[in-house]
């Protein structure tokens, strides 16, 4: 379908730091398995700011409009689409493209098909107001629930992926997570719901955010938190969810979990590991990595969103228009926010 019609939208333009900016686009047009979707809200998740920043460690298909995080309404219908209807309330999952055939597609993996190539990066995002979506990456949601809640849906699915399907939680489990980041906080509130007693850990800076952390009934610990680890019987936590990235974080959990536990790493970091893994073996600990999320997951965080057993509000640091993308991404760059909402100009 060719359309004339152009939207604002924020860019990323090429691999050099700091290449973002608003950029007049083209509206979309779309085919036959898709749906155009309205956005109403989009979060800024860190990758969105690893690319601002250069940092980022995963091709990009420059130039590219940002933002995977996003719930909007369905303005428009391909012409195989038979089960959504105009002005459905819908959020979106990540995998704007995948193999179908490929073998972790067919068992339900999809996240996990190399050919996979998320929104804001590998396809046009949704920071912007109109976005191309697949059909198959939809989800319907209640009246009830907010679009500027439900734009989180994403993130909730990472942090519920790590520590209800990547980690074995019990209730009376002892639970450090290692970054107090929005991926953190949200694993933290999700360990909580598993019945664990949890703590968040970070540095200096991150004393705002581990305030926040703090109204999910988290201990929030600045530095070393052998003592909480070891509190119960001395021996460490059960699991540690390295929601930090950088290499250092898992000497960390190294250090603080117990023989026998778990380490979930759900945290990207490019940098070489520079220490022996030598306590793994000796503590015969289960180290785990966790990557997206499926289907499932997206429907059982829907639920917990929907009748607010999970509740996002006290991480959402404020909502600007896509045009002050630079203020609601340098606020949560610099701690003072867990995280940014976005909504089109
Ligand atoms: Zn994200």
């Amino acid at each position: 379908m060719k359309r004339d019609t152009t939207q604002q939208a924020v860019v990323n333009y090429s691999h050099e730091k700091g290449s973002v900016e608003i950029r007049e686009v083209s509206r979309p047009g779309i085919g036959e398995d898709d749906v155009l979707l309205e956005v109403a809200n989009v979060g800024v998740c860190g990758s969105d700011l690893h690319q601002w920043t250069a940092d980022h460690s995963w091709a990009v298909n420059y130039p590219v409009v940002l933002g995977h995080e996003f719930g909007g309404v369905i303005v428009e219908l391909g012409d195989k689409i038979s089960s959504w209807k105009i002005g459905d309330r819908v959020v979106s999952e990540t995998a704007a493209i995948i193999n179908s055939n490929s073998p972790l597609s067919r068992s339900g993996h999809y996240n996990l098909d190399p050919d996979r190539r998320g929104f804001g990066y590998g396809v046009d995002g949704a920071m912007t107001r109109y976005v191309r979506v697949p059909a198959r990456c939809l989800h319907q949601i209640p009246d009830h629930l907010t679009f500027e809640k439900a734009c989180l849906t994403e993130p909730c699915c990472v942090a519920y992926n790590a520590v209800v399907g990547n980690s074995r939680i019990e209730p009376g489990d002892r639970v450090v997570v290692l970054g107090p980041g929005a991926i953190g906080i949200l694993c933290a509130a999700i360990a909580k719901l598993c019945g664990a007693d949890v703590a968040v850990v970070g540095l200096d800076v991150d004393r705002q955010r581990l305030k926040i952390a703090e109204q999910y009934q988290c201990a929030a610990i600045i530095g070393d938190a052998s003592s909480w680890a070891r509190q119960i019987d001395g021996l460490g936590a059960d699991v540690i969810i390295d929601a930090a990235g950088v290499s250092l974080a898992l000497k960390t959990a190294l250090e603080l979990v117990r023989p026998g536990g778990q380490i979930t790493k759900v945290g990207w970091g490019p940098d070489p590991l520079s220490f022996s893994l030598d306590p793994l073996v000796q503590k015969n600990v289960t180290l785990q990595g966790s990557f997206s999320h499926h289907w499932t997951i997206w429907e059982k965080v829907i639920y917990l969103l929907a009748e607010s057993k999970l509740n996002v509000s006290p991480i959402i640091g404020g909502i600007w228009p896509i045009t002050q993308w630079k203020e609601a991404f340098e606020k949560m760059h610099h701690g003072e926010v867990v995280k940014s909402v976005l909504k089109p100009a």
